[in-house]
Formats: C-alpha cells, structure tokens, sequence
C-alpha cells in the first residue's frame, strides 16, 4: 500500500496577506492545499491520505475536508486529519505515527505549499523506490551560485554541476523513513526536509526528475503569479458603433480611410473630412463609453481645421489604452455610389491599422452602393458606418 502524507500544518500567515496561514490561501479560488491533496487522491496508484493541519486549524480545515471528501471515487481515501506541531519535522513524524496503524509499505510526504506537483513527478518518485528505500523530486540548479561576503561582495562561485534544488514529493519505504524520524527526533536533531532526516539516519535516497512547475509557493507574490496563470485577468467584450455622413463640394479627391481617392469632388468639413475615420473614431469611443468626436475635437476650435483625421483617431486609439482596453477588430463600411472603394481597400486598411497599432487582418474596409436611393444615391454626399470591439479589464467587484 502506498500512502500520501501532505504536511499542512505551517502557520506562516505573510505569504497571504497576514490572515491566514498560507497553505489555505486560495489560487485562482482553490486552496492550495486543495490543490495539493487533490492530485493525489487522483493518483490511482495512491491508496490513502494523511493530512497533518496545524493546531488550532481545525475549523479552517473542515471545508477542506468537505472539498476532498465530496469527490466521490477519492472520498474514501481520505484519513482523519492529525494535528501537527510547531515544527515541519515533527508534524510530519506525528503523521508517521497516526499512518502506523495501517503500516502502509511506502509513504510520499508531500508540502502543502507545493500546489502544482504533477501525476508523473508523483510516479517518479514512486517508481524509484522499488529499487531505493528513498526517493525524491528534485530539479537541477540552473542558476550560477555565488558565494558572499557579508558586505554582499562575491567570495566564490560554486560549480553547480551535481547540484539540485529539493522538491517534495519525498518517497520512503514507510518503516524507513518512520524509524528515522523517531531517532531524529529523541536525538533533538532539527532538518528542512525529511531527506536530510533519512540521510542523516544513514539511508540511501536518490534523486528523480521533478518538475520547474512543482514550485514552492512562498510569497504573496507567488500566490498572485500563480494566480494570474490560472485566471489572467479577467476581461469582457465591449463593442461601439459609429456613423458620419459628409457633403460633396468643390475639389478633386476625397480622403477616406485616410488615403486621398481622386474623385469629381471633394467632401466638405473642418477638418479633412475623411467620413471613414470620423465613424470608426466614433466607434472606438463607444466602445469604452469615452463619449465622441464632436466631444473630444470641437468643430469650433480652429485647431482642427483642414487637420488629418488621422489625428482623431489616434486620440480615440490613446483613450482606449488609457482605459486599458485592447482592440480586437474594427469595420468600415463605406456608402457611396462614386468613387470606386476597392482600387485603394488595402491602403486603407493599412492606413488604419498603422494608426490603431493592429494587425492589418484586424481591419475590416468595404463599400457600398444603395442603389441609386436618397442623398447617396443622387451623389450629395458620403456616408460611413463602423463598428469597433474592444476587450477591457474588468474592475474589482465593488470598485464601479
Ligand atoms: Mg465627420
């Protein structure tokens, strides 16, 4: 029979936020020590878990337990939860003596600080004590080691060939590794990990490849990196709309999507009057709610006039990032009978996916006709429609 021991008793509260001992912090709304126990009572070669809680967390511990019991093919796996100590060696030798009663052949102590151990690091370790009385995941160093000097001078640098950094899961044949912590414990001798505890007691453990993802989670900073890999920051979909029509006048081209399209006549306005961009500016603004053209670039400044439209739309593009929003795609739709859109749809598109800093697949520029009908139709003017989605954070409950 092998048996899994997860060692949660820690009562290091910092790592989240000073409340709560660590271990019942919650990675993208699980528990770590959830997590934790989860993947081995999904491990179909484990056939029973011991979980040593700290004393005093007892009604910490008891939706926990609710958690694993009610996963139904594992609930049975599940042993009484014992109280550990005050130190990690001696919960752990606690955990030993209550898994004696049902002297299990093998036993993998595992932290409850290491939520992400994977299936096959579990068979690893596993595997090797067939031929080993210990085994344990351990993970290369890849870093250089330095030595310093008090003073944070550099004094030597260790050749890290041969060097490991220790995991858990740590394996033990269970008389082993039990009878070894008895020993340490009467001689009073204190270890960070129960390897050290059976190599002090003269066993031979060997090293099984662990996993860069088996990381120790220590800080609050390692709780809100783990959790962003889980849950990146949530975002919604928010989609605006534009429209903007502007009369023919006098002239020899039109600036549409920011490209001059030589025509009969030129559209009329204070600035370029590039109708395109005015729609699109429009619906990059609604999308974040961020009000409109006329808004933000009043006719009546004499600033604009004759200006590039292009400038409109790049103070749309600098509030949407102000905002924290991502553009996803936008959609020109051009209604005119005259001139012909499609000679010049790809620079517009590129015209605007510069301005927009987007993928030019990103761009949507089509045209239309309405068949002879209304003001487009008897060649007064042109329309133009758009429509911009956007992606936005959304803000911490309770923040609106
Ligand atoms: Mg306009």
């Amino acid at each position: 029979m092998i048996a899994a021991l997860i060692a949660a008793a820690g009562q290091g509260t910092r790592a989240a936020g000073g409340e709560i001992p660590k271990q019942y912090a919650p990675i993208a709304g699980v528990p770590m020590l959830v997590r934790a126990a989860r993947v081995f009572l999904d491990h179909p070669r484990i056939e029973t878990l011991q979980i040593v809680i700290g004393p005093g967390d007892g009604p910490r511990f008891a939706p926990v337990a609710h958690e694993l019991e009610r996963r139904a093919s594992s609930g049975s796996k599940v042993r009484r939860a014992v109280t550990g100590a005050s130190s990690r060696q001696e919960s752990v030798r606690l955990g030993l003596e209550a898994l004696g009663a049902l002297a299990p052949d093998w036993v993998l102590i595992h932290d409850a600080a290491r939520p992400f151990v994977s299936p096959d690091v579990i068979d690893r370790v596993i595997d090797a004590l067939s031929a080993h009385p210990g085994a344990i995941a351990a993970e290369p160093v890849t870093d250089t080691l330095k030595r310093a000097t008090p003073s944070g001078a550099i004094a030597g640098t260790f050749d890290r060939r041969n060097l490991w950094r220790a995991q858990t899961p740590q394996g033990f044949h269970f008389a082993v590794i039990r009878a070894a912590h008895r020993k340490a414990a009467a001689a009073g001798r204190a270890f960070t990990d129960d390897a050290s505890v059976a190599e002090w007691a003269g066993v031979r453990v060997v090293l099984v490849q662990g996993s860069p993802r088996n990381v120790k989670i220590t800080t609050a900073e390692d709780i809100a990196m783990a959790s962003r890999a889980f849950d990146p920051e949530p975002r919604e979909t928010r989609t605006g709309a534009g429209f903007d029509v502007h009369r023919f006048g006098p002239g020899d081209r039109v600036m549409l999507c920011g490209v001059a399209v030589p025509h009969t006549h030129a559209l009329e306005g204070h600035s370029d009057a590039d109708v395109g961009l005015h729609a699109l500016t429009d619906a990059l603004l609604g999308a974040i709610g961020g009000g409109d053209i006329g808004e933000h670039f009043p006719p009546s400044d004499p600033q604009w006039k004759g200006a590039p439209s292009a400038i409109f739309l790049a103070g749309a593009v600098r509030r949407v990032n102000e905002r924290g929003a991502r553009i996803v795609n936008v959609d020109v739709t051009l209604l005119c009978e005259a001139p012909r859109i499609a000679p010049h749809r790809t620079a517009m598109r590129e015209a605007i996916a510069r301005v927009l800093g987007i993928q030019i697949e990103r761009v949507g520029v089509k045209a239309t006709t309405t068949e002879g009908l209304g003001f487009i139709g008897r060649h007064e003017g042109i329309a133009a429609m758009a429509t911009a989605t956007v992606t936005v954070p959304l803000e911490p409950q309770g923040a609106r």
